[in-house]
């Protein structure tokens, strides 16, 4: 029997996942994300136990999506160590002769999220994920959105709230929405783990005015009829009507917007929403061939 196969890349751990014709999930291991050497024998000692027939990948970042140019396929300028410039994609083809989609983490799972999960019966959707990192992706007409490379959605400016004094914690800008607000944000604001901390906490409002702040800006730029949310910020079940009251607030009513329940809403396959769309992806790229 042939499998599709999945690799979802995170800078932490990569998650590598086997399905069938189905896309129902045969075998699915988590590896810790070491040097590229050390961590793509592991991925590789794990699907050669399977035939493939096509393979999804979607890779932390940032990463080289732009088929015409000379480093497609490569991660570019992480900083994690030992990944700068790596030829990730070409890694994989030479060990594996089959069709492989290659994209974003987050797109990624904004695909699996739009054609599985929490945005099934629309066409256009974000997904934003809150946790060590900010990052976006988008899909837009069924298709995930890139051009000349991938949308950075966590690193777009937002405007302080009068109440912070934080200094920005991306290296890159000194007020983007990750400096502000992605987990090291929340425990360097508070000293504690985001998740130790009480719904009650004031720092809440602040997160939540400055995610809120950046919907409004997805929203305007891009309308699109679903923005899903996770990451392990978001599983502070108290910030979806904080963000929503933040938005309609922001927004000053200049856009009448969706039912607020339906339009902002979690993720509904959990931790697999990266898997579902590498797998989907895959499938969808072996038809393709
Ligand atoms: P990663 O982004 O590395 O893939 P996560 O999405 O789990 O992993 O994000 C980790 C970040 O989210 C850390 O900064 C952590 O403190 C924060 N975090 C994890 N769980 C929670 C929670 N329940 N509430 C608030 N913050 C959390
Ligand atoms: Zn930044």
């Amino acid at each position: 029997m042939e499998y599709y196969g999945s690799i979802e890349a995170g800078g932490t751990k990569f998650v590598c996942a086997v399905a069938d014709e189905d896309l129902q999930i045969v075998e699915r291991i988590s590896l810790p994300t070491t040097l590229p050497e050390e961590t793509l024998a592991q991925v590789f000692a794990f699907f050669d136990a399977y035939q493939l027939k096509a393979l999804g990948v979607g890779s932390f970042g940032p990463i080289d999506v732009n088929r015409q140019s000379s480093t497609y396929g490569y991660i570019t300028s992480t900083p994690k160590l030992g990944w700068k410039n790596v030829d990730f994609l070409g890694a994989l083809k030479k060990r594996y002769d089959i069709p492989i989609a290659w994209t974003t983490d987050v797109n990624a799972a904004a695909y699996g999220e739009m054609h599985l999960g929490a945005g099934k019966n629309t066409q256009s959707c974000i997904y934003l994920t809150v946790g060590t990192g900010v990052g976006g992706g988008a899909v837009v007409n069924g298709d995930v959105l890139q051009g000349f490379s991938h949308p950075e959605m966590g690193h777009i400016s937002v405007a302080r709230h009068p109440d912070d004094t934080l200094e920005s914690t991306c290296p890159y800008h000194s007020h983007c929405l990750e400096g502000l607000a992605a987990g090291p944000a929340l425990e360097k604001r508070t000293g504690v783990k985001g998740q130790l901390l009480e719904g009650t906490h004031d720092v809440w409002a602040i997160e939540a005015f400055y995610l809120a702040q950046a919907l409004m800006n997805y929203t305007l730029i891009l309308s699109p009829e679903k923005i899903i949310l996770g990451g392990g910020v978001m599983k502070q079940q108290h910030l979806f009507p904080k963000i929503r009251e933040s938005l309609v607030k922001q927004l000053g009513g200049y856009v009448e917007l969706p039912d607020l329940e339906e339009y902002i809403v979690g993720c509904d396959l959990g931790d697999n929403s990266g898997t579902m769309g590498c797998l989907l992806l895959a499938k969808e790229q072996e038809s393709l061939k």
